[in-house]
């Protein structure tokens, strides 16, 4: 069985090490956010991309919940003494890594072969797709004005309410190689508990990707990543509530209007009339076997055996 699943950083991770252990790795393709990316002193980040591949290779640090294990912070010091830029954290073997990918990217390799290079180089067995090679880049407007997203995500503690978030670049981004193609032979398709606005949005703001999942003759199921109407972690309770209207499973399932077929929620949220299908079940990936039985579950919702 062939699984496709959308995904941005952290939340999508966390579920992606779930799927991986149901239907093992050779099987999954992952569809990445490159809308968070940020060149940072002269560097070429990819915070959604590296936290799928540190998760999934086992280098992930999971109580600081970002980022690599065994981080040391020294190069980034030495910028701030030095008058640098430092507001965005970077660790030293984090940074090793994006060297790597600025010095390919440099050489005009394209972004979803730089990242198939280092994800094979840390031996991942899913295979790590960008949703886009092309510049794809998340602005939100609020009252305060209009940012780019890690300006408002870490410079300002995403503090700001969001009236509204675009993404420069589209629709002119075509989908990277083997984003169709991973999308065409899946026998099911997923949508991580990831931000609807500034993970999965972005990733659906490809014509091609979103056009893709309207055609599909899979089921295509999203997991809620909000637990009883709230984030596990950052802003899109805030954001469903105030650009959507509220929190409720139906709320989260008008992010991806005429895209799925059924949304799994937490047992905290009232299962009342969504336009979809809900399927009820425990969210909170707490650990391995947490994310395990939920994407047993997405996967049980689409219809697929686990
Ligand atoms: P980011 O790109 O690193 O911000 O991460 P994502 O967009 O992939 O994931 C962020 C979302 O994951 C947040 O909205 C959280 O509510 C959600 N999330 C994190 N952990 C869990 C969990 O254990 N269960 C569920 N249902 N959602 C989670
Ligand atoms: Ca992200």
């Amino acid at each position: 069985m062939n699984v496709a699943v959308l995904s941005g950083g952290v939340g999508g991770a966390r579920f992606l090490r779930g799927v991986v252990a149901v239907i093992g790795s050779d099987n999954v393709s992952i569809v990445g956010n490159v809308a968070d990316d940020i060149e940072v002193l002269g560097l070429r980040v990819s915070p959604d991309l590296d936290s799928i591949l540190y998760t999934l290779a086992g280098l992930a640090d999971e109580e600081r919940g970002w980022g690599r294990a065994g981080e040391t912070w020294q190069a980034l010091e030495t910028v701030a003494q030095l008058g640098g830029e430092s507001w965005f954290r970077l660790g030293d073997r984090d940074i090793g890594l994006h060297l790597v990918r600025t010095e390919l990217l440099r050489s005009r390799v394209p972004l979803s072969e730089a990242t198939e290079r280092l994800a094979h180089a840390l031996g991942l067995g899913a295979r790590l797709l960008p949703a886009t090679d092309d510049p794809l880049r998340t602005f939100v407007e609020t009252p305060e004005g209009t940012f780019p997203f890690q300006t408002w995500f870490v410079a300002r503690g995403h503090r700001d309410e969001v009236d509204a978030v675009h993404y420069a670049g589209s629709p002119d981004a075509t989908a990277a190689p083997g984003v169709l193609e991973a999308l065409g032979a899946a026998d099911v398709i997923l949508i991580a508990p990831s931000n609807p606005y500034v993970s999965i949005g972005p990733i659906l703001a490809v014509d091609e990707i979103r056009e893709a999942l309207e055609r599909r003759t899979v089921p295509c199921v999203a997991v809620s990543p909000l637990i009883g109407g709230r984030a596990v972690k950052g802003p899109a309770d805030r954001m469903l509530l105030r650009i959507a209207g509220g929190t409720s499973p139906a709320h989260v399932a008008s992010c991806y209007a005429g895209l799925i077929d059924a949304l799994v929620i937490d047992e905290a949220d009232v299962p009342a009339d969504a336009p979809v299908r809900l399927v009820v079940t425990r969210t909170l990936m707490t650990d391995l076997e947490a994310a395990r039985r939920l994407a047993a579950a997405a996967l049980d919702a689409a219809g697929a055996p686990a």
